[in-house]
């Protein structure tokens, strides 16, 4: 029997099957996917949010825990566990030289809208080389690896794990770590969690900005086996993309980044909430549900030719039009209706000095919805539209935990089911986000759950042999 079977391919899954084998478990890791599109959803990142209490090669300044904290309690409204949040924050001030030993590159930040030097390391390569290079390390330290495996359920009795299924093979394993990421994959589910809303279904447009093989199998499983339940099935991370973005697996190339540089408008070309509220790494993530709330699931980001060159453009060329009259015409709004909103934005906008890399002082005077910064008039041609939809990057829906990652039963920890990633993130993120904690929460809670599972299962195994000798 092995020591720790890890289900999932993706960042938690992989730290976790890399700390159990260094432990020296054996590890079985199966992942849904073909070899060609393994990783998850975690092929998509960039980087993951640190602390340091100084600079570090690819970090400057400095990020403190309290500032790291300050800045989640603020997006999250409080609904966090500040226990494990401050777990998974400390814990990314030291993670890096162990990611590095299994291969992982770090590079300097980019320069445009997201302000992340100071907080983001970003991986050289993506997040398909972070991918990559655990796996390359996990096949070099003798995990076995199985794709095309998708575990369809999970034998759980008073909490204990005994076994995984994959079609009619039973794995029995002597510790388990769960790590498939949430149920964003899902579309059944999420039109079911997001209910309707004024007739319409909001899911009903969403698309799935990573993969497709998330479907949240496991999360209901380990759920309905009594396992205590974290978060609200509706909050997720949901950014607004690009409407012409695929289904599946169109990543981040197809963010619209430029919403804080001008006006946004739904389908009535009414604006309906304050495109400048804070940095955009702080607040690109409340939009998916903003669109997702408006007629028809969505929404249009109008700029002038003053934002151009501002912000990591979109794989997709806006609509372009040398008037706002024929740039109506060509998305299909009502003219007089948005050459009125447009008007009134103008005209409410105080300018003062315009700096995109702070709170600045352009705002709106008189408005509903407010400007608060960066409020500048749309007036310099020529203009761009771009189609917004909503956009579901990872659901928050998920297990309880505690720091060593146990699976909770009934207020109890587990004592060989573990749990990390997106199936558990919603301990830490009960809504909003912080661009690049779900790496954080990912290396954090798969280290701390491969490092529990191979625990579990070497103490389980010692006491086996203490039993065999004794008979
Ligand atoms: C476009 C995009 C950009 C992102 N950018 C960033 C970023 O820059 N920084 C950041 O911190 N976060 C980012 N995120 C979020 C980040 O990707 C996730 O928080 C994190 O990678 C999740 O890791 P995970 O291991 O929990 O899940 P995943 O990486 O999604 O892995 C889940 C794995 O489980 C497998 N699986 C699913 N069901 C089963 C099953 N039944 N049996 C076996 N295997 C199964 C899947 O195939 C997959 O391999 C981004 C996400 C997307 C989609």
């Amino acid at each position: 029997m092995v020591d720790v079977l890890v289900i999932g391919g993706g960042n938690a899954a992989l730290c976790a099957a890399l700390m159990a084998r260094e432990a020296g478990a054996s590890v079985l890791l199966l992942e849904a996917a073909p070899r060609e599109w393994r990783g998850g959803n975690s092929v998509h990142t960039r980087n993951l949010r640190c602390m340091h209490d100084e600079p570090q090669d690819v970090l400057t300044e400095a990020y403190s825990e309290e500032e790291y904290w300050q800045d989640l309690l603020k997006v999250t409204g409080g609904i966090t566990d500040e226990r494990l949040a401050r777990f998974a924050i400390r814990h990314s001030s030291s993670c890096r030289p162990w990611m590095m030993k299994h291969g992982v590159r770090f590079q300097n930040s980019l320069s445009g809208t997201l302000h992340l030097s100071r907080t983001n390391a970003f991986f050289l390569g993506g997040g398909k080389a972070l991918v990559n290079a655990y796996f390359r390390s996990a096949e070099a330290l003798g995990v076995e690896i199985r794709y095309e495996s998708p575990v369809d359920r999970l034998e759980i009795v008073d909490g204990h794990f005994r076994a995984a299924w994959v079609g009619d093979q039973r794995i029995e394993a002597r510790a388990c770590v769960v790590a498939n990421g949430g149920f964003e994959s899902n579309r059944e589910w999420l039109r079911e969690a997001w209910g309707q809303h004024n007739g319409e279904w909001v899911a009903e447009n969403f698309l799935i900005r990573g993969t497709r093989f998330n479907m949240g199998v496991l999360l209901k499983g380990m759920l309905e086996a009594g396992a205590d339940r974290i978060g609200d099935p509706q909050q997720c991370h949901a950014v607004a993309i690009d409407a012409r973005a695929p289904l599946y697996d169109g990543g981040i190339c197809t963010r619209v980044d430029c919403v804080s540089l001008g006006i946004v408008v739904n389908r009535h070309a009414q604006r309906f909430y304050d495109e400048g509220e804070d940095f955009w790494p702080k607040r690109y993530a409340i939009w998916g549900r903003l669109v997702a709330f408006q007629p028809g699931q969505i929404g249009y980001s109008i700029i002038d030719a003053k934002a151009i060159g501002r912000f990591m453009p979109p794989v997709f060329p806006g609509e372009k039009a040398d008037t706002l009259e024929e740039l109506a015409r060509k998305v299909g709004l009502d003219v007089d209706a948005f050459l009125k909103t447009v008007r009134e934005f103008n005209a409410a906008c105080r300018e003062g000095t315009f700096d995109h890399s702070v709170l600045d002082d352009c705002h709106t005077e008189g408005l509903t919805p407010v400007k608060t910064h960066w409020a500048r008039p749309i007036d310099t041609a020529p203009f761009y539209a771009f189609a917004l939809r909503p956009g579901i990057t990872f659901t928050y829906l998920g297990v309880k935990v505690d720091e060593s990652a146990a699976v909770h039963f009934g207020g109890q920890p587990s004592d060989n089911l573990f749990a990390a990633g997106e199936v558990s993130a919603g301990n830490v993120l009960g809504k909003g986000y912080l661009a690049g904690i779900g790496v954080t929460i990912g290396t954090a809670f798969g280290r701390a759950a491969g490092a529990s599972a191979a625990r579990a299962a070497l103490e389980q195994s010692r006491q086996q042999g203490v039993l065999r000798d004794a008979a």
